[in-house]
């Protein structure tokens, strides 16, 4: 469990939830008095919430149509003038490889005892392969009630697709962004070097007015891109309907070791973005609570809980590891296979990090409980406005 100390007690973010207990609940040394110990014991915050759904990543297709020079997926940089990395082995997903998915699911919900999907479609991009996405979600909404959710890119994300997928159970897409216009365009290009952000933009917007998808922008950002933060989220709450947004702003992490201006992680760099994130609330985004719960995906080794599936039908841990030889953790077909444990990887792991863990450890720490003290003074004063 996280133990971060705030302005007005202690904050505990464990598995099942997060807790603050305020000052009195701890003795001049900062531990937990008796009555402390009892008050987190009756909470039940230190217990994992029971698993409610099977959590799937499906790859609809390996293949990308940008050329982001940091993609964890490029195998390599582009050849000089280029905007097309080599990447991963090309695989796209099709009928028969629905069919075995399908029977790996019926039998993975069957052992964890559960009855509802989680579906995310992953990619390169999945809607390079749209009709495999809506095969997917028809053929897996058999055996449970489903719901899915995207990581696109948002090039293709027209107001037909992203009718079509919802009719399937798709309820939410993540986009990134990786600045203003400018600085977006100098990072998330085409394959062959045209800037992306307006069509992004566009999509969104068009996407919004099409259906009822929830859009969950996460703002990669660099040095650079911290004093642009404001004026960003202001140019998105003018396009997108901001209370149909969740917004989360990410440092970016520095796959390949190519961000010259990566944040030194300084309490300056805490105190912009704590900013920012007041802004996106001033303008209706929603901004979620930071919590201590493991991650569906990659948290419990063997796909008990879930599983990340490639277009080929091999099983990895995480998303950071699809396609990477060597990562391998299995197949649909036969399960999962005894492979060394420095093979299971979680989210995160591979980005190069420039700071020491001390160093990046203060930082999510002073971010995490700035983020979580924002939040509820923000939602207290509703409730006194209101
Ligand atoms: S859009 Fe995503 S998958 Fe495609 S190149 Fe960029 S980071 Fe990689």
């Amino acid at each position: 469990m996280r133990v971060i100390e705030g302005k007005s007690g202690v904050w505990y973010l464990g598995p099942g939830a997060t807790l603050l207990l305020p000052s009195r609940f701890h003795d001049t040394a900062g531990a937990l008095t008796a009555d402390g110990r009892a008050e987190l014991a009756r909470s039940g915050i230190e217990q994992p919430k029971p698993a409610r759904r099977y959590n799937l990543t499906v790859v609809t297709s390996t293949a990308c149509n940008l050329g982001c020079p940091y993609c964890f997926q490029n195998t390599g940089a582009a050849a000089p003038g280029r905007f097309d990395p080599p990447r991963i082995p090309r695989q796209v997903l099709d009928g028969p490889m629905i069919d075995r998915i399908a029977d790996f699911t019926r039998a993975r919900l069957h052992t964890a005892g559960l009855n509802r999907l989680f579906v995310l479609l992953f990619g390169g991009e999945p809607l390079l392969n749209r009709r495999g996405c809506r095969e997917l979600l028809v053929r897996l909404g058999e055996l449970a009630p489903l719901t899915a959710s995207m990581v696109s890119n948002g090039v293709l994300l027209t107001a037909r697709a992203a009718r079509q997928l919802e009719e399937v159970g798709l309820r939410s897409v993540q986009i990134t962004l990786d600045g203003p216009r400018d600085l977006h365009d100098s990072t998330r290009f085409t394959r062959s070097g045209r800037g992306t952000f307006d069509k992004v933009l566009d999509n969104c917007a068009a996407a919004q007015q099409a259906t009822d998808l929830t859009l969950s922008l996460r703002l990669n950002t660099t040095a650079d891109g911290l004093p642009l933060l404001d004026g960003l989220i202001d140019s998105l709450a003018d396009r997108l309907d901001p209370a149909r947004c969740t917004l989360d702003i990410a440092p970016v992490l520095n796959y390949a070791g190519m961000f010259d201006s990566v944040m030194d992680r300084s309490g300056e760099d805490v105190r912009t973005l704590l900013s920012a994130y007041g802004t996106a609330l001033d303008r209706g985004f929603v901004v979620g609570m930071p919590g201590g719960g493991s991650c569906g995906f990659c948290g419990e080794r063997d796909g008990e809980t879930g599983a990340v599936i490639n277009a080929d039908g091999t099983l990895y841990s995480c998303w950071e590891t699809i396609g990477k030889p060597g990562y391998e953790v299995g197949s649909i077909d036969d399960g999962y296979h005894a492979y060394p444990a420095e093979r299971w990887v979680s989210c995160g792991e591979f980005a190069v990090s420039e700071t020491t863990a001390a160093q990046s450890q203060a930082f999510d720490d002073a971010l995490t409980v700035g983020l979580l003290e924002l939040i509820r003074d923000r939602r207290r004063s509703a409730v006194t406005v209101s």
